[in-house]
């Protein structure tokens, strides 16, 4: 495809046929062995081994983050492209995300990109980096912060979902901008029968401030979502509660409409505290960026799966009310992330669904991301080689992001 390595789908899809074995060990352990946000040591082991054994080096605990992990391969001065492999699971449905299929996917294209520049004797560099905590850990979001894309010219992965129809994926996924905080409200115990009249009643102040909410959500853009659960309603019910706690999720389309809901949010919880005699404070988690892909790579992307007799949707009509941290790293740098679909059961098994998580195992699935894997390295060394590629990546990049006018 490209002057400098050289490669074709064909020299990509023997690399990543020769690793399948190696690679089938890996994605079937990470799958067996589903781990939580930033406890994922078998899933860093069992990649961090795997690389050494193929003769990377590879720093593990990288970035501070004890499940992290980055190798890296290339000549030392050229343009580098990041993959990243997400391998964290949900709390006892396992992996019902399929991120050892990312795991997988994103370790195939590194290998296979590797071997086309070495075999090639090309100028760049690419790396495998180990994200944990996709799962409301925000993994990404402290490896920005860390600087783990310093210098990266790109950033690549993709995400599996289900089948649907004919189609085998998704080029332009989108996602929203998420919000997550827990409220707590503030009141004044009382006897419930003998005095009642002194309490401040921190459930009433809850419940008025769901109610709000309830009420808001026909006021907001209807692909917009709250969710909420009161996670702390007081102790027993001849105590009136001093203390009760909402956690939320908020979602929208974009990072400023969901600054502007948010606000909305606030306005329900204070005005229901304040009816209830309460206080209310906000503990805000760092938030989810909605997706922007870049459209040069996602153009590119398309053709290599063109080329491969692949049935992609270039775009979906609506945002996928779901949320990643790849957002962020979105905001930061050129970046792709393609739907791959996967068979499953039947259509409303989607991710987070427990059927999802035995799909995510299977041979058919695995081959999804080893096909995925190789569309992903074709992308990936279209950036090596191409500079014109890489400069209208950028530019992209920054009229979008007008804010964050320099390369990170
Ligand atoms: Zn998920
Ligand atoms: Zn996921």
């Amino acid at each position: 495809m490209g002057s400098h390595t050289g490669t074709t789908l064909e020299q990509l899809a023997r690399s990543i046929e020769a690793h399948k074995e190696g690679l089938w060990a890996v994605n079937q352990e990470i799958h067996t062995h589903p781990e939580l946000n930033y406890q994922e040591v078998h899933a860093h082991n069992t990649l961090c081994d795997f690389l050494e054994k193929q003769g990377y080096t590879v720093t593990r605990h990288a970035y501070g983050l004890n499940t992290s992990f980055e190798a890296e391969a290339g000549t030392g001065t050229g343009p580098l492209i990041v993959y990243n492999a997400e391998y964290d699971a949900l709390p006892e449905i396992g992996h019902a995300c399929g991120h050892n299929l990312i795991a997988t996917s994103s370790l195939a294209a590194f290998l296979a990109t590797a071997e086309a520049l070495k075999a090639n004797n090309a100028n760049g560099r690419v790396r495998l980096l180990g994200t944990p905590a996709e799962e409301g850990g925000g993994g990404k979001i402290a490896l920005i912060k860390a600087g783990a894309y310093q210098g990266a010219d790109a950033c690549l992965m993709g995400h599996p979902g289900s089948r649907v129809g004919t189609l085998d994926g998704v080029v332009n996924a989108r996602c929203m901008a998420r919000a997550g905080t827990t409220i707590t409200f503030r009141g004044v115990n009382a006897h419930a029968g003998n005095a009642p009249w002194l309490g401040r009643n921190a459930l009433d102040a809850a419940v008025a401030a769901y109610t709000n909410i309830s009420m808001l959500r026909q006021q907001i853009h209807p692909n917009q979502r709250v969710h909420a659960i009161i996670s702390k309603g007081g102790e027993q019910p001849n105590i009136i509660p001093d203390l009760t706690e909402i956690q939320m999720f908020v979602r929208a389309e974009t990072d400023t409409a969901l600054q502007d809901t948010c606000q909305r949010i606030i306005a329900c919880c204070e005005g229901a505290a304040t009816g209830a005699g309460c206080s209310v404070d906000f503990k805000w988690a760092e938030s989810y960026k909605d997706l922007q892909c870049s459209p040069a790579m996602n153009d590119r992307f398309h053709l290599h799966a063109q080329a491969d007799n692949l049935n992609y949707l270039a775009s979906p009509p609506t945002v996928s009310g779901a949320s990643t941290d790849q957002g962020n790293v979105s905001y930061e740098l050129p970046s792709l992330h393609p739907g791959f679909l996967i068979d499953v059961e039947s259509p409303e098994v989607g991710p987070h669904h427990p059927k999802f998580a035995q799909a995510a195992g299977t041979r058919s699935a695995f081959d999804a991301a080893l096909q995925f894997g190789k569309l992903m390295a074709a992308t990936g060394c279209d950036i090596l080689d191409d500079s014109s590629l890489r400069e209208n990546m950028w530019t992209e990049h920054r009229q979008k992001f007008s804010n964050k006018a320099s390369k990170i």
